[in-house]
This record gives structure tokens, sequence and C-alpha cells, in this order.
């Protein structure tokens, strides 16, 4: 089948490589002109790696990424609330990896290209006759046909327009998030991810990638403040400002105090090599993704709250299961309701679990009951509690653990 993919994203050049696997003749169109390692930190899941490994690509990341030992939940003073091993500590077929999202989408793109054809500065903008994409491209607008067109253009999709023609800019409540990366001493075991706080004021933090020869990390770290009360009809500031550089003087009145027994995390934001300004949003999830032959995956489908590692994470699980029912059903329009069947609830369910802080919840409730700290987390909350409410989160998901 001729598939046109519109988005050389994570999801995108996935589903590109899962497709030509089955035998597909691929096409992938992205809107940048020069793809460049834009973005910072990300951590794919397990069940991500998985589809990953099946692509031949787990030494590409063993040697790209820092193998994620465990999720540690810690209160706004550092103390720790949960520990959750992750990958294979905790159990699972696959490690976790905590890796740079651009260098990612580079090794993906060098993949892809090798085996499907991967064209830059193609912006796909429509449509016309159901499998005709409009393309705009740098030497002038143009049309291709396809027996399939897949949008995996991120969260502003031309694709989505088509379903959801009334739907406006991605929904803000308040929150802004500043991503950095500073290159620091190491931090607990070197491969452990925090997320500390409330959902007020949270810092979320993990290497992604090995020691230099200094003995100095590279730091990942995302500081998300609330800025403004959730209020009905709040729009986020300007999409131009969505890769606006932070200022220090946004987070130091919040974090400034914020030194932990094991990190002193004002000395960390301030070491930062760059630092990104986002707003925290989503989109509601659209009664369905299919339109004809075409159909959404990744951020163009199910835009997300950044809780819980699965932006990326299920981009990669939409790339095979959509190239799963491709496979499994001959005719086009059952395979594209069969991909949403297995993926559209899913989705939309960890959007709204992600509204209600999703995992973070937790945070909130320690926060509430023992703003200055604690001497035993015990006298604040029952870990059993804890650990059933994040095990919750974690199977909703789609995190599952080794049965064997
Ligand atoms: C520049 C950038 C930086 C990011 N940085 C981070 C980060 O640091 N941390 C994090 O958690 N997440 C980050 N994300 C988001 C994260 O990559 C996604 O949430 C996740 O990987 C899902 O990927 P996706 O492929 O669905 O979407 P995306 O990663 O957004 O990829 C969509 C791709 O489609 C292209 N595109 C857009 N419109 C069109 C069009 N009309 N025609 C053709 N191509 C189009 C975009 O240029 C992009 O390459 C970033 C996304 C981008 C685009």
């Amino acid at each position: 089948m001729k598939i046109l993919i519109a988005g050389g994203g994570i999801g995108g050049l996935t589903a590109a490589l899962a497709l030509q696997a089955r035998g597909h003749e691929v096409t992938v169109l992205e809107s940048v002109r020069e793809p460049k390692p834009l973005g910072v930190g990300i951590n794919l899941l397990p069940h991500a790696v998985g589809v990953l490994d099946g692509l031949g690509l787990l030494p590409a990341l063993r040697e790209m990424a820092v193998e994620t030992s465990a999720l540690v939940f810690a209160n706004k003073h550092g103390q720790a609330i949960h520990r959750d091993p992750r990958g294979l500590a905790g159990g699972y077929s696959h490690p976790q990896f905590s890796i740079h999202r651009g260098e990612l989408q580079m090794r993906l793109w060098r993949e892809a290209s090798a085996k499907v054809t991967v064209l830059s500065g193609q912006r796909v903008v429509g449509v016309r006759d159901g499998n005709v994409a409009l393309i705009e491209a740098a030497d002038g607008p143009r049309e291709q046909a396809a027996d399939l067109i897949v949008g995996a253009d991120g969260i502003h999709s031309a694709l989505r327009k088509r379903l959801a023609p009334d739907e406006g800019p991605p929904r803000w409540r308040g929150v802004m998030m500043w991503r950095g990366t500073s290159w620091a001493p190491p931090f607990l075991d070197g491969k452990t991810m925090v997320q500390a706080g409330h959902s007020q004021a949270k810092f979320v933090v993990y290497p992604i990638g090995a020691p230099r020869a200094d003995g100095l990390q590279l730091i990942n770290w995302i500081a998300d403040r609330r800025v403004h009360e959730a209020t009905p009809g709040l729009t986020a500031p300007d999409r131009a400002d969505w890769s606006r550089a932070g200022r220090l003087g946004d987070l130091l009145p919040t974090f400034g105090g914020w030194h932990f027994d094991w990190l002193d995390v004002p000395a960390l934001i301030t070491r930062a090599e760059q630092m990104l300004e986002w707003p925290m949003v989503d989109r509601d999830p659209l009664p369905r993704w299919q339109l004809g032959p075409t159909t959404l995956l990744g951020d163009a489908a199910h835009p997300m709250y950044p809780i819980g590692s699965n932006g990326a994470t299920q981009a990669i699980m939409d790339a095979r299961a959509l190239a799963d029912a491709l496979t499994n059903h001959a005719d086009l329009g059952t395979a594209l309701a069969a991909f949403e069947d297995e993926r559209r609830p899913l989705c939309a369910r960890i959007v709204e679990m992600n509204r209600r802080e999703g995992l973070d919840a937790i945070l909130d409730r320690v926060e509430a009951l023992a703003p200055e700290g604690f001497t035993r987390l015990e006298d604040v909350i029952d870990p059993a509690e804890v650990a059933t409410e994040i095990n919750r989160y974690k199977a909703a998901a789609g995190h599952r653990v080794r049965t064997t």
C-alpha cells in the first residue's frame, strides 16, 4: 500500500519504519526545511522501547540514553514519598530510557531515510478528494496521492483540523513549564528520575547521558509553575512564544529555596546551558481519528499534558498499532477502525487522567497533609495507598509488568 505520513517527528518516523517493515511503500513529508535535534529530554516507557527494539533500534538507544532505574516521587523538600523501580528493575521486559528528544528524532530520521522516502521542507496543508495531499513545498505547491494518509503532524496538526475545524487553539489551564539542561554532578544513582513538589510548583529532573570525562552529567529538568488560575476560556501565550527562552527570574522566586539533601535545585537551574518556556497545553479527545483513507497518530491525535512520560511513548505505540491493524485487516476502513478502537479510548483516558494531575495527584495530597515535610512518611500517608494509586495510573496508561 502507498502510505503518506505528514510529520517527521517521533511518531511519524516510527510509523514509517513500522509500516515499511510490513512491506508498505512509505513517504514522510516534514514541514521543517532543515531538521535539527530540537527539544530537551523525554522518557520512553518500556512498552515503547519494545516497539523500537522490534525495529532493531535497542543498541542505538542503549548508546544514546540513560537506562532509568526508578521514578521517585518527592515533596518540595526533596523527601522521598515513593520509589517506583522502572524498566528491567521494575519487572518490565524492556528498559525505560531517558533520552534527548532531538537526538532520538535525528536517529529515527537517519534510519527512516535509509529505508523510505523522507522529504523535508514539505508542509501538508490539507487533503483533496479523500486521498490527495495538498503540500506547500519550497518550490511551490504540489499534490501527492496515496492509498492512506497519516497525520503525524503534532499538536498544531493540519490534518486534525479536517476532523475538528472549530477546535481553536490548544487548551491551557494556567501552568507554564520551563525545560532546561545543565551539566552537573550526577545525583542519587545517576539514573533516577525524580518529580518533586506539587501541582502548583513542581520540579522534574533526570539525567539524559553518561557522565563525561570531568564527571559532569547532562541533567534534564522541567520546572512547572502555575501562573494563572484555571479559568474557562483562558488562552495560552501566543504560539510563537512556545520555544521562547526562559528567564532565571521566572523560576528563582519559586524554586530558589529548594535545596535538597541530594540536589541543589537553584544551583542546577542557574547552570542551565539552555532553558525554554512552554505553556502546558492539551486538546480535548476527538470522537474519531479516521476520515476516509486518512487517520491521525501521536500528538496530532491525542496531545496530552506531559505527565507520566506518555508523549513520545504513546506516539510510538500508535505507530505499531497502525502497522498491526493494516497487517491484520485487508480492508483499509476496517483496519483504520481497528487501529482506532485499540488506541483512541486508551489515549483519551490518559488525557483525562493527566488533567486530574495523573501520577502527580499523590504529591498534592502529601503537600496538603505535610507542607513542612515529615519525619516518617507513615505518619502522613499510608505508603501502601500511595503504591496502589501509582499502580492504578500505570495500569490505565498501558504499563505491563512481565508476568513470567
Ligand atoms: C521541536 C519540538 C520540540 C519538542 N521538545 C520536547 C521536549 O523537549 N520534551 C517533550 O516531552 N516533548 C517535546 N516535544 C513533543 C514530543 O516530541 C511529542 O509530544 C511526542 O514525541 C509525540 O510526537 P509526534 O511525532 O506525535 O509529534 P511531534 O514531535 O510534535 O512531531 C510532529 C512533526 O510534524 C511536523 N509538522 C508539523 N506540521 C506539519 C505539517 N503540516 N506537514 C508536515 N509536517 C508537519 C513537525 O515539524 C514535527 O517534526 C517537542 C516537539 C517538537 C516538534
